[in-house]
This record gives structure tokens, C-alpha cells and sequence, in this order.
């Protein structure tokens, strides 16, 4: 079943042979046993997954969702080698590990992990890494289709998985976009249980042709950015929260923060609003200094605004949408 619900059929042959590749770009090779710890309920994930080691020759432990301190023990009494789950759980595992007295690399044998479902963050995975002495890998697919993408060892994007065709497209007109171009991960798989052609995933994404030191020559899925439907688009181009957060991650000065967009003499404005942290001066050369970083991000140009400290509301939207097309 996939999240909607939706009950679909499934191609495992096909739909594995790509989450293999992914695995083996984590670093996970015969021998090595991986503790699954998506849901065996009702989801297909762990399934795929569990498959994906066995054809690697590895072993699977089947963890499952929660349970932290079994999952902990199993991990230390077995001598797991491979992670498999979101990056939140790694982060429980952790704490939990330490909470029971364990040196996470003296007394566990993490290697490589495998991690989707959830935006992996570069100082989140370095910390992860650092603190297990492990490398951590990440991969994209929808319950849909399967692996789409996959990083390999040099972590600089997702390589499109082989046996498959992923696009970037304009949602509105279905157009397939270049590389470094923002749009819909539209897949099209070919398997004979289940084929689709033009999927649209409804994530928001841009691919690279730049060539990867590994060798694979598959494309790349340079990062996730977010959902189609929190997405505006300014003057053309698409404008989604995180690229806010892109921003605002630049200046320390920056608390809070809204997009605003309106629309004057028939085009488009894009203000950003700020409220400033306690103690810092609102000033001309700051606005310029965040107005010339604007376009770097969201490739359009901006202006800033600074508010008072607490004039946006306790929840408010990260883009606020003001044109009126009447
Ligand atoms: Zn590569």
C-alpha cells in the first residue's frame, strides 16, 4: 500500500534491481548485515530493502519502528555493520546507545548507512558520520515507482538509478527541463507488473550533466528542495521555502522571515521580510548585503524589509502569495 492509500502491485524484480545499485553506492558489500528499521507494516520499503541486501550477499536483521533499546542491543550483540531507516532514527539510536553505556565506535560496528524518507541535512550526516565512524548514503524513490536516485560515494547528488528514465519538468506545461533548471521529478518506469510513464512524484528538484569523480555516468538529482504544491512562482522561476532557508542560513542577524509577493504595473515583486535577532540594528548596508545574496539562492532578485521584532504571527506561512490575478 502505498501512502494515500492507494493498494498497488509490485514489480520486485524490477523495482530491486535499482535499490541494489543504490546500496552498493552506500558502501554496503556481501557480508555485512543491515538492521532494517522502516515499518514491515502495510509499506513496501522494508521489503525492497530487505531484498536489496540479500542480492548483495549481505544479512538483514529486521528491526522495524521503534523499540530503541532492543534495536540497540541487537545492533551491539550482532555485530551490525549496516544501517538501514530515516536519519531521525540514527539520531534515537545514538542517544539511546549512549544512554546505555555504549561507546558508539568502540562497542557498536557501524559502517555504512542507508537513509531515506527524510531530508538529510550535510551537518546532520557529518555528525552522524563522525560520531559512528561510519559513512552515511542517501536515496530518493516513492512508493510508486521505487529507487529513483541514489548518492554514491562522493555525496554530491543523487545519480538517476540505471533502468529507469527520470526527468525534470515544468509542471505547468510538462516540458522537459535542462540541467540547474527547478521542476517536477517526473519518472518513467518499465516494470511489467507495473509500468508507469511520466509518474509525476510531485517533488521539486534540478538534476547536473557535471561529471562524477566515481565513473558512473548517470546524471544527477542535486537535491530534494520540497513539494510541488508549497511552491510560487516569481517571475518565472520557482520560489519554494527552503530557498528562503537558504538565505536566511547566511546571516546570523536573521530571526524570523517571509517571502512576500505582489504584483505591480503587471510584474512580479519579491520582498523578504525579516525580523532581526534581540540586540541587532536594522541598517541600509545590511538590507543590501541580504538583497545581493537573494538571487544566488532564489534566482530572482529581491528586496528586503526589516519588521519589528514580533510582528509576524506566531504560525505563518514561509511564503506569502499576495497577487490577485483578476
Ligand atoms: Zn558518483
Amino acid at each position: 500500500m502505498s501512502p494515500g492509500p492507494i493498494y498497488e502491485p509490485e514489480d520486485i524484480q524490477s523495482r530491486n534491481d535499482r535499490w541494489t545499485q543504490a546500496f552498493f553506492a552506500a558502501g554496503f558489500r556481501k557480508g555485512d548485515i543491515g538492521q532494517i528499521t522502516f515499518s514491515y507494516h502495510l509499506v513496501p520499503p522494508a521489503f525492497w530493502f530487505e531484498d536489496a541486501l540479500h542480492r548483495l550477499g549481505c544479512t538483514a536483521t529486521p528491526g522495524g519502528v521503534g523499540n530503541t533499546e532492543l534495536q540497540v542491543r541487537m545492533m551491539h550483540d550482532l555485530k551490525v555493520t549496516g544501517y538501514v531507516g530515516t536519519p531521525s532514527f540514527l539520531v534515537a539510536i545514538s542517544k539511546k546507545a549512549e544512554e546505555v553505556g555504549y561507546d558508539l565506535q568502540r562497542d557498536l560496528c557501524l559502517e555504512a548507512g542507508f537513509v531515506a524518507g527524510e531530508m538529510l541535512p550535510e551537518s546532520l550526516r557529518s555528525e552522524l558520520e563522525k560520531s559512528f565512524g561510519m559513512i552515511v548514503r542517501q536515496g530518493y524513490g516513492t512508493a510508486d515507482v521505487g529507487c529513483l536516485s541514489y548518492e554514491c560515494y562522493y555525496k554530491n547528488g543523487m545519480h538517476f538509478a540505471y533502468n529507469c528514465i527520470v526527468e525534470i519538468v515544468d509542471p505547468e506545461t510538462g516540458r522537459q527541463l535542462g540541467p540547474g533548471e527547478t521542476g517536477e521529478v517526473v519518472a518513467t518506469v518499465f516494470d511489467e507488473v507495473y509500468p508507469m510513464i511520466r509518474f509525476g512524484t510531485g517533488d521539486l528538484s534540478y538534476f547536473t550533466d557535471e561529471p562524477c569523480p566515481c565513473g558512473r555516468t548517470a546524471n544527477r538529482l542535486v537535491k530534494i528542495l520540497g513539494r510541488l504544491d508549497q511552491v510560487t512562482k516569481v517571475k518565472g522561476m520557482f520560489i519554494h521555502p527552503s530557498n528562503a532557508d537558504e538565505v536566511a542560513a547566511r546571516f546570523p542577524e536573521i530571526d524570523r522571515y517571509q517571502v512576500v509577493v505582489t504584483r505591480e504595473a503587471h510584474v512580479d515583486q519579491m520582498t523578504l521580510v525579516v525580523e532581526l535577532k534581540e540586540g541587532v540594528e536594522a541598517s541600509e548596508a545590511l538590507a543590501k548585503r541580504v538583497e545581493a545574496a537573494i538571487p544566488t539562492s532564489m534566482r530572482v532578485r529581491g528586496r528586503v524589509r526589516f519588521l519589528d521584532r514580533g510582528t509576524l504571527p506566531e504560525e505563518y506561512k514561509k511564503i506569502d502569495d499576495r497577487r490577485k490575478w483578476e
